[in-house]
């Protein structure tokens, strides 16, 4: 099986093109910027300008649209290069990537043609609403509605969490079309939602959307997390995911699908801002001396690097294991569980490590590793907290192993 023996490691020409490309983007652009626009809070603008100018919006886009038409171990690898840098970054492009498969996957040839070469250049840019004020694990307890009215439906209700809210040209959202649905997600439908992006109160064809101030977080600052209100919000029928007569009480599952790959995604990040974060420790450990030597030579330290090196490898094998099990067409629901719940937590404990081996700078705001802090937290809550990974892998386990 192509998947079990194919070194994790191994890279096409044109993925070490690429990723040698985003690299070098990592070190000159994000690096050097992200102190900034992390303490203004400010959306990175001038590099997410250049991220369009290297086509990173349309990675997995095909090129019939305009895209490069990559497969989903090539994106992870890219992913965890711009987490390297700063995670808020790949959470400018992650709802878009979500957005995308979305439509590549469910979407009209209508709803393709209209969206995904505008979305392959980054003119707009895609967000994914599930989460409410009242719920975020409970998806099927969700209490936006959407009626029809002659050849529209009507959305009412309110969206919490919704990251790239304001800026996004296009929302992915779950509303209830059907109340009395039995289970509950059968009633479930996925809009396709165009609106202004940037604007807080949409106007003319998007009127009845507004975009409350972004809500203030404790990291993951520069990409905007905004509610999203809608109050009389009109989509065409016929910007249901998938089409009204295919798409209908099917958005549950559709989403669920998306958050398959969202979540190998989240791993990618844990990867990556754990990468960044051994980077920080084993310099550092070089440069401070305590009790007459470096303190990378006291044996503790030591020990406390190996363990951090350890997962982060550890992390990137099992994110690449589900990334190939999905591009080679396996099921992989487990294994994207497993590579998210492990890469989410080891991101948070070896950022905690280097943390620690920076003494009292780590706590300065002049290092690096205390916007990492601050940073890591959010990949265990976003695309399933660790609780409900655990029970997913649970669950398809006990599938798998039924006897
Ligand atoms: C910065 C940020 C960005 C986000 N971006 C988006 C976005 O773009 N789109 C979107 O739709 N959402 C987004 N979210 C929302 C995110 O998906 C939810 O916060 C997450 O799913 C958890 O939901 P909750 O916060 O409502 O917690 P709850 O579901 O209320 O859970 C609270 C606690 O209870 C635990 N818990 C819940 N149910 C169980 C159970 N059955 N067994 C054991 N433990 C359980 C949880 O693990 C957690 O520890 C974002 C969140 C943040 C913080």
């Amino acid at each position: 099986m192509a998947v079990a023996t194919q070194p994790f490691y191994e890279k096409t020409d044109e993925q070490k093109a690429i990723l040698e490309m985003v690299r070098q983007f990592v070190d000159e652009q994000i690096l050097p910027q992200a102190e900034h626009y992390d303490a203004a809070d400010e959306f990175p603008a001038p590099i997410v300008d250049q991220m369009k100018e290297l086509g990173l919006f349309g990675v997995t886009i095909p090129e019939e649209h305009g895209g490069m038409g990559l497969d989903l171990t090539t994106y992870t690898m890219i992913v965890e290069e711009l987490s390297r840098g700063w995670i808020s970054i790949s959470g400018v492009v992650n709802t878009h990537f979500i957005g995308s498969y979305l439509l590549m996957k469910f979407g009209t040839e209508e709803q393709k043609e209209r969206l995904l070469p505008r979305m392959a250049t980054g003119e707009i840019r895609a967000a994914f609403s599930l989460s409410e004020p009242e719920l975020g694990s409970d998806v099927q307890a969700i209490k936006t509605s959407a009626v029809k009215r002659d050849d529209a439906y009507e959305i009412n209700g309110q969206k919490m969490w919704v990251t790239n809210g304001l800026m996004s040209g296009v929302v992915f959202v779950l509303a209830k079309t059907d109340r009395d649905a039995s289970p509950p997600y059968k009633g479930m439908t996925c809009f396709v939602c165009e609106k202004e992006p940037g604007a807080s109160e949409n106007t003319g064809e998007h009127a009845g959307l507004t975009v409350p101030p972004k809500i203030k977080k404790m990291g993951y600052k520069g990409v905007e997390s905004t509610e999203l209100i809608f109050d009389g919000y009109s989509c065409p029928a016929g910007m249901i995911l998938g089409g009204e007569e295919v798409g209908l009480g099917k958005g549950f599952v559709q989403m669920m699908d998306a958050l398959e790959v969202g979540r190998v995604n989240v791993a990618a990040r844990g990867v990556g801002i754990a990468q960044r974060a051994l980077e920080l420790g084993l310099r550092y450990s070089q440069e401070r001396k305590a009790f007459g030597k470096p303190i990378a030579r006291h044996q503790a330290i030591q020990f406390k690097l190996a363990d951090m090196a350890t997962k982060v490898e550890a992390a990137r094998l099992l994110t690449l294991k589900a990334a190939r099990m999905k591009d080679a067409g396996e099921r992989s629901d487990l294994e994207a569980g497993m590579a998210k719940l492990f890469a989410s937590e080891i991101g948070k404990e070896v950022v905690e490590d280097s943390f620690r081996i920076h003494g009292g700078y780590g706590y300065s705001k002049e290092y690096e590793i205390e916007r990492l802090y601050r940073d890591a937290p959010l990949l265990l809550i976003g695309e399933g907290t660790s609780e409900i990974q655990r029970m997913v892998i649970g669950k398809k386990l006990l599938e798998r192993h039924k006897i």
